[in-house]
């Protein structure tokens, strides 16, 4: 036919050469399949659920389902201004975080520009890199945390995009307030810090983070904070952004007017009421953090300190055979093969009981391994 494209031709190629992130089977079918509950400790979820007050309110919102959403996220965004003492134009919904970083992807890179963060952190701003047609400098972990010395050395003029979690995903490690300062003074002050802090409410140290001081000192950086972890609305999916204004500004630009639903607006500001439900979570995780590292490092494994809601271990194995034989004994965790670590798992923390599964099924595990 003439004119006919070959079909790579037809989809662009930063987006053709990307290995799309591939779900796994429902975890209902695995269980199915298994014959067993399993303990789901794979995706850093709360445990607890999602408070019972945000519940109740999705429940009284669902009748106005024929209605569209606040697009603006109106009262939730005076909710967070309060909370956080920052202007209300400082403050920009997502439909969860992940969307905020891809959205800043497509605004700050593009062909010619630079993103740059660690290897070994969330792949999602590689991933937003990519689909904008530009590249990702990953600077290699130091003892499993980032090297914000080796991240400032590797800023050129290409570089747009910084991109730090803290703390980090998979690792779990942090770094200080301080440190972070050291780092900001090295970085120009047009490129844009994505200062991802997914895990902050997790954090239990005084030289922790003071990133909202950079929003209001007017540095360009945005702060990145989401509803899908100690708050336990993942599947809902809101998280939103601090930042300055014209980052601000850009991403409500960009994204979609709706891209928030009613039902995760309505659940995002009664769980942040409910102080009893993340207090909990918290104790809940402080718990199982400590029973957990002791635990797993008796077994031998490599474990990681960790500062948010979920472990990082080494086996000494195969990351994925673990991986299997763990499902098996119905444990579902996360081999981290596919960001580099063929010998991490990350491992959420979970109910006591869930806690107590894990270890039973790494010592069978060993165990079998060694055997
Ligand atoms: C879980 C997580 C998020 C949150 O993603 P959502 O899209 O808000 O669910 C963001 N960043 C990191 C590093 C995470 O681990």
């Amino acid at each position: 036919m003439p004119g006919k494209k070959p079909a790579s031709d037809r989809v662009p190629p930063n987006v053709a050469r990307i290995h799309p992130y591939v779900p796994g089977k429902p975890i209902e079918e695995v269980e199915r399949e298994l014959g067993l509950t399993a303990a789901k400790l794979a995706s850093n979820e709360n445990a607890l659920g999602p408070s019972p007050k945000a519940l109740e309110a999705v429940m009284s919102c669902l009748s106005s389902s024929n209605r569209y959403p606040d697009a603006g996220g109106y009262y939730l965004r005076e909710k967070l201004s309060a909370r956080h003492g920052i202007g209300t134009e400082n403050i920009v919904l997502g439909a969860g975080s992940t969307e905020l970083i891809l959205l800043l992807g497509h605004i700050y890179l593009g062909p010619g520009r630079v993103g740059l963060t660690s290897q070994g952190t969330f792949v999602v701003f590689p991933l937003a890199a990519q689909l904008a047609d530009s590249d990702a400098i990953q600077v290699p972990l130091r003892d499993y945390g980032y090297d914000l010395d080796g991240l400032a050395a590797r800023i050129d003029e290409q570089v747009r995009v910084v991109y730090l979690a803290n703390p980090n995903n998979p690792t779990g490690t942090m770094f200080t307030a301080a440190e972070t300062d050291r780092f900001l003074e090295k970085v120009p002050e047009d490129v844009l810090v994505i200062l991802d802090e997914a895990y902050c409410d997790y954090v239990e140290r005084d030289d922790y983070s003071h990133s909202l001081d950079y929003v209001r000192g007017g540095r360009y950086v945005i702060v990145l904070r989401t509803f899908s972890k100690v708050y336990g609305l993942a599947g809902l999916r809101i998280g939103y952004g601090i930042g300055h204004p014209e980052v601000v500004d850009a991403v409500n630009k960009m994204r979609s007017p709706f891209n928030v639903s009613a039902a995760a607006q309505a659940a995002a500001m009664a769980a942040l009421e409910d102080t009893e439900h993340v207090a909990r979570s918290l104790e809940m995780n402080r718990r199982g953090m400590a029973f957990l590292s002791r635990e797993l490092a008796g077994l031998g494994l490599k474990v990681a300190p960790s500062f948010a809601n979920f472990l990082y271990v080494e086996t000494g194995n195969n990351a994925q055979e673990d991986f299997k034989e763990l499902l098996k004994l119905g444990v579902i965790v996360r081999p981290l093969g596919f960001m580099g670590m063929p010998e991490g798992l990350r491992v959420t923390i979970g109910t006591a009981e869930e806690n107590q599964r894990v270890v039973e099924a790494f010592a069978r595990r060993m165990a079998a391994a060694r055997a």
